[in-house]
Parts: structure tokens; C-alpha cells; sequence
């Protein structure tokens, strides 16, 4: 019913040249791996070479970051436009680490999400709580909130477009991975929170991955979870075995 989704966020790693070579090694081994979309969020300079290698093959390239305005005098962003032309299909937006060390706030996110599904952008929306939400439990009001708050003013139609990523903060490059129990039940919140705004349609349709330390290891037994419809991998989507392991586990 809905897409499963296997994406890479290289964050601030591989230069252009590395990144072409690594798409060409790694086509062939994610080749016809169709029960899941892959999808590469490469640094911006990457972005034009590789859409470039990845043209012909199943790998979909996106960017990491996009500003909400069209143009003008914002030194160091990047506009939706550019990075279409560029090549990029999809979007991060709100990745907790631009939250953490960039100042990102639910209402930057929520601009830049309308900006980028306006332009023509796929945006794979990034929310999560930090530890220590967790600890004192109030994950579930926290994600449910953020879910509010970023898609603020998008319609159902613009939805289909969306994909929300769960990332507990605690989990991302840490190495500690949520239980699949508990990746499972707070994606589940997160779908519960789209049918309250939108409809149980859209709740059913939506992609929500998992990320936070997926790796080869861990990644079937999350993917089993019925509300875990992909992932979002970090360290594991710089190496070509690691990252073609988890499409596997998604085609299983
Ligand atoms: C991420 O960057 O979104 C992420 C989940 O990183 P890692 O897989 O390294 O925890």
C-alpha cells in the first residue's frame, strides 16, 4: 500500500569525485532492487555529478537542506530550483543536526518544506526527540507535535510528496538503535497524528522511516515493523556493502 524507502544521508562527506565513483560501484548492487526506492541526499557540489551516474539506474539523488525563499540575499543557501536543476529529486529538510547546530526551528522547517513541495522537491521530513523527552515520556506529545507544526498549511495533495523520517536524536550517529518495538510504535504516533490532520487515507499512504544507527545488523527486523516503511542511514550509507545489506533487507 505504501513505499517502502531506503535513503542515504551522506551528510558532510565524499567529494564530487568520490561521490560518482561510488554511485558506479554501487548500481549494480541495489540493480532491480525495485521493492524499494533508493534514494542518495548527497552534499550540494555532489548533487550534478551524481545524477549523472546515477541516470539509467534505480538510485534517486536528493540534497540535505533547501531555503524557503526563491532568491536573494541569503549567503551559504541553497533555492529549490537550483538544486532541481542540479539533479535533485528529494529534500531533507529538518535533519536534527541542522536543528542542533544550525538553528533550525519546527517553523524554518515547516517554510522550507512549502518551499521545496512548491518548487517540485520530494521532502523527507526529519523529526525526533532528544533523550531526554524520552526518559521523562513525553516522546509521543513531542513527535506529534512536531508533526503538527512542520506540515502546518500543507495540503493532503502535497502530502503524497512527504516522506517523514522518526529519528530519536539519541540514536543518530551514536550507535544506540531504538527497539524495533519502539520504532514501530512511535512512527505508529506520528501516522496517527497525519490521520487526525489529514485522513486515514493519507495516514495509510505516508512513508515513515526509521533512522537513527540503522545498519546491516539491525535493519530487517526493524523494516519488519509495520509502521517502518524505510529507513534514513547515515554512517551506514558511505559504504557500499553496509548500505546495499539494508535494500536487501527491504527487498527480503
Ligand atoms: C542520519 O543522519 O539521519 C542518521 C540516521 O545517521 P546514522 O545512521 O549515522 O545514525
Amino acid at each position: 500500500m505504501r513505499k517502502t524507502v531506503i535513503a542515504g544521508n551522506w551528510k558532510m562527506n565524499m567529494t564530487p569525485k568520490a561521490a560518482g565513483e561510488f554511485i558506479h560501484a554501487l548500481a549494480p548492487m541495489v540493480k532491480g532492487k525495485d521493492k524499494c526506492d533508493v534514494v542518495l541526499c548527497v552534499p550540494f557540489v555532489d548533487i550534478a555529478v551524481a545524477a549523472e551516474a546515477a541516470k539509467g539506474t534505480n538510485i534517486k539523488i536528493g540534497a540535505q537542506n533547501v531555503h524557503f525563499e526563491a532568491k536573494g540575499a541569503f549567503t551559504g543557501e541553497i533555492a529549490a530550483d537550483m538544486l532541481l536543476e542540479a539533479g535533485a529529486e528529494y529534500v531533507i529538510i529538518g535533519h536534527s543536526e541542522r536543528r542542533q547546530y544550525f538553528g533550525e526551528t519546527d517553523e524554518t522547517v515547516n517554510l522550507r518544506t512549502k518551499a521545496a513541495l512548491a518548487a517540485g522537491l520530494k521532502v523527507i521530513l526529519c523529526l525526533g526527540e532528544v533523550k531526554e523527552q524520552r526518559l521523562s515520556g513525553i516522546t509521543d506529545e513531542v513527535v506529534a507535535m512536531q508533526t503538527k507544526l512542520d506540515l502546518a498549511g500543507i495540503s493532503e495533495e502535497q502530502l503524497k510528496n512527504v516522506i517523514i523520517a522518526y529519528e530519536p536524536v539519541w540514536a543518530i550517529g551514536t550507535g544506540l538503535t531504538a527497539t524495533p518495538e519502539q520504532a514501530d510504535e512511535t512512527c505508529g504516533v506520528i501516522r496517527k497524528t497525519v490521520a487526525a490532520i489529514y485522513s486515514k487515507k493519507a495516514a495509510d499512504e505516508i512513508t515513515i522511516q526509521y533512522g537513527g544507527s540503522m545498519n546491516d545488523g539491525n535493519a530487517a527486523e526493524l523494516l519488519a515493523k509495520a509502521n517502518v516503511d524505510g529507513g534514513l542511514i547515515g554512517g551506514a550509507s558511505l559504504k557500499t556493502d553496509k548500505f546495499t545489506a539494508i535494500v536487501d533487507a527491504a527487498n527480503a
